[in-house]
C-alpha cells in the first residue's frame, strides 16, 4: 500500500476512480473516500460511479462523474473493490491501473495490484491508504470510509470483524461520523422492496435436508435490481441451512447470491458457476440460462460443496 501511495501522489494526469458493478456500501464507500482524499490533495480526480438509492445520501451531485469509454492519454484508473477487471463500471480497464480489493479470487489483475483478502472491506484498505497519503481526517472523508466497513461486516456481526477492524471503526467514528444516522439510512428501501421480498419469501424452497434454502425473484415482479439485491440477507437465517442461494434475471442471464457457513464455502460454489467473491459471501451471474437450468446448475454447484465439506 506504501508504494500506491507514493504512486498516487506523484501522478500528474488525471485519476479516474471506479468500482464493481452493482456496487454495494464498500464499493461505494472505498471509492468515494479515496477521491475525497485524492481531491483534498489537490489532484484531478474524478469518481466515476453510479450509487444504488439507498447509498446516495453519501455523495454530492458535484461529485458524480459521468461514465466514459475511453480515458485520456496519460490517466490512470484506480479499480476498487472490483473482484475481476470484468466487474469494473464506468470506465474501461485500461492503461495504467491500480486494483485495490479484498476479494480472494481476484486475479491481481492491473500494472499495481494490492489484494488483501485478510482485510473485511476494501474501506478498511482505503483507511490505510488514507492515512499514508497524509490528508488529514475529516467527518466527509471518514464517513463514506467508515460505511464501506459497516456494510461489508454485516454491521460488525461478520466473522471479518476483527479487533483490527473494530480499532480502525473507532477511529474514524472519532472524527465525528454520524454511525446511527448511517446505519439507520443504509437500511431505508422503498415500499416496492417490502412488497418484492414477499414475493420472494413465497417461492423459498429446502434442498439436501434443509442445508440449503434457495429463493427467486418471480420473472412477473417488478422491482428495480438495486431493491432486490439484498434478499439473500434475510433467507441466510433459515435455521438449520448452511448455504442460501437467492436467483434474479439479470439481462440474458441469471444472476446469483450465495451465502455460507460451518464450514461450507460459498466462494468454491461461486466458482463452480464462473463467478467469485469470499468464503462466506459470493455471487455469480450465469449467462444465458433461464431459472429452471440456473436452479439444476446451483443445485449441482452446491451438492459438490457440500460433499466436499462432509455434509453429503
Ligand atoms: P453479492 O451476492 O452480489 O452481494 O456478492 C457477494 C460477494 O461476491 C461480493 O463481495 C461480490 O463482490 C462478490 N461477487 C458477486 N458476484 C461476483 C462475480 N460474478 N465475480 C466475482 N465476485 C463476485
Ligand atoms: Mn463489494
Ligand atoms: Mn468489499
Amino acid at each position: 500500500m506504501r508504494l500506491v501511495a507514493e504512486v498516487l501522489k506523484a501522478l500528474e494526469g488525471p485519476i479516474y476512480i471506479a468500482t464493481h458493478v452493482d456496487p454495494d456500501g464498500d464499493a461505494i464507500g472505498s471509492s468515494l473516500g479515496l477521491y475525497r482524499a485524492l481531491k483534498a490533495l489537490g489532484k484531478e480526480a474524478y469518481w466515476v460511479a453510479e450509487p444504488p438509492r439507498f447509498l446516495r445520501f453519501l455523495a454530492k451531485e458535484e461529485e458524480y462523474a459521468p461514465p466514459l469509454e475511453k480515458l485520456p492519454p496519460g490517466a490512470t484508473l484506480v479499480a476498487l473493490d472490483a473482484a475481476d477487471p470484468s466487474r469494473v463500471v464506468g470506465a474501461p480497464v485500461e492503461g495504467f491501473v491500480i486494483n485495490i480489493d479484498h476479494h480472494g479470487t481476484n486475479p491481481r489483475f492491473g500494472q499495481l495490484a494490492v489484494v488483501e483478502p485478510t482485510k473485511a472491506a476494501t474501506a478498511q484498505m482505503v483507511k490505510e491508504l488514507i492515512d499514508l497519503l497524509g490528508v488529514p481526517w475529516t467527518e466527509e472523508l471518514a464517513t463514506p470510509v467508515l460505511t464501506g466497513i459497516v456494510t461489508d461486516t454485516g454491521n460488525f456481526r461478520f466473522a471479518n470483524t476483527t479487533p483490527e477492524v473494530l480499532r480502525v471503526a473507532a477511529e474514524l467514528l472519532s472524527y465525528g461520523v454520524r454511525l446511527s444516522e448511517i446505519t439507520d439510512r443504509l437500511q431505508y428501501r422503498p415500499p416496492v422492496y417490502y412488497q418484492g421480498l414477499g414475493a420472494v419469501l413465497s417461492t423459498l424452497r429446502l434442498h439436501f435436508g434443509g442445508l440449503l434454502v434457495t429463493a427467486h425473484l418471480p420473472e412477473d415482479v417488478d422491482i428495480p435490481e438495486e431493491d432486490s439485491d439484498g434478499f439473500v440477507g434475510v433467507i441466510r437465517y433459515v435455521e438449520g441451512s448452511l448455504v442460501a442461494v437467492y436467483l434474479r434475471r439479470k439481462g440474458e442471464g441469471i444472476k446469483v447470491s450465495i451465502r455460507s457457513r460451518g464450514g461450507v464455502s460459498a466462494q468454491n460454489i461461486a466458482l463452480k458457476l464462473g463467478g467469485g467473491g469470499h468464503v462466506p459471501a459470493a455471487g455469480a451471474t450465469l449467462e444465458g440460462l433461464g431459472l429452471e437450468e440456473a436452479y439444476e446448475r446451483v443445485l449441482e454447484a452446491v451438492a459438490e460443496e457440500l460433499r466436499r465439506a462432509g455434509y453429503l
